[in-house]
């Protein structure tokens, strides 16, 4: 059975004083969704603040991007061992604003995702269609090509040691969610690539859905078969949205 996961994505958002208000409120608000696991990914330079004021709590931490290399001359980057360092868990790889605005490749972001495996981080790689990508039927050659890259680079079973985050372009910070159908039915041609290739890690791997995710729809998006949870983006930031989408986690778990 696997177990619900939920991950806020603050993105470029925050600030010392509003953080430390929303981690304390979101930790006492989530403390009844037992039985999922949570984890909110912040800004770089928030890492080490968020990592002392989520010490000894339930909700874990996560970095939003990291960089293939191991250290060296490379100017503005940030390494797994870093990441470690301030105790992230997770690592979002190939997010859509990754690939589209700093035009990470398919096999860029898997590079990043065996870098952070190989530090011990736990890399959620986003994979995910535009509208235009939809629209002409493309959906499932889209998604299947970027999980394929990481296949290639480290190997189907490696999956297991990640999590995969489906999330429409079209949906993100649009306010227009992909119905629980149209998820369900993505998240499982996932799963049944996968299978495909081996079906123990098509059983295992956690495929969460991104995309509007907001509290009055996470519970019929969470309830689907094939969706395991959510990454949560504008509603990450409100400690009422984001409690109640993973308490709805963990009522569909
Ligand atoms: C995201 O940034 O990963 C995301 C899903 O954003 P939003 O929830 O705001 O659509």
């Amino acid at each position: 059975m696997r177990k619900k996961l939920v991950i806020g994505n603050w993105k470029m958002n925050g600030g010392r004083a509003t953080n430390a208000r929303l981690l304390a409120d979101v930790v006492s608000r989530v403390s009844g969704a037992d039985g999922i696991d949570i984890a909110v990914c912040v800004p770089f330079p928030y890492l080490g603040n968020t990592s002392q004021h989520l010490f000894g709590c339930r909700v874990g931490l996560g970095a939003q991007d990291i960089n293939e290399h191991e250290s060296g001359a490379f100017t503005g980057e940030v390494s797994g061992s870093m990441l470690i360092d301030f105790d992230c868990h997770f690592v979002l790889v190939g997010h859509s604003e990754r690939r589209d605005l700093f035009g990470e490749t398919n096999e860029r972001v898997a590079a990043k995702f065996e870098a952070a495996l190989k530090s011990g981080l736990e890399p959620v790689l986003c994979v995910g269609e535009t509208l235009a990508q939809r629209n002409a039927g493309q959906t499932n050659e889209v998604v299947f090509e970027q999980l394929q890259a990481v296949v290639d680079r480290v190997g189907v079973s490696r999956l297991q040691d990640g999590v995969i985050a489906y999330e429409p372009v079209w949906a993100i910070g649009t306010g227009e969610t992909a119905s629980p159908a149209q998820a369900q039915a993505v998240h499982l041609a996932l799963r049944d690539y996968i299978r495909a290739l081996d079906s123990q890690t098509a059983n295992d791997v956690q495929i969460l859905y991104g995309g509007s995710v907001k509290a009055d729809n996470a519970l019929s998006l969470f309830s689907e078969p094939d969706i395991d949870g959510g990454l949560i983006g504008g509603a990450s930031l409100d400690a009422d949205s984001f409690s109640a989408v993973c308490l709805s986690a963990k009522a569909a778990s």
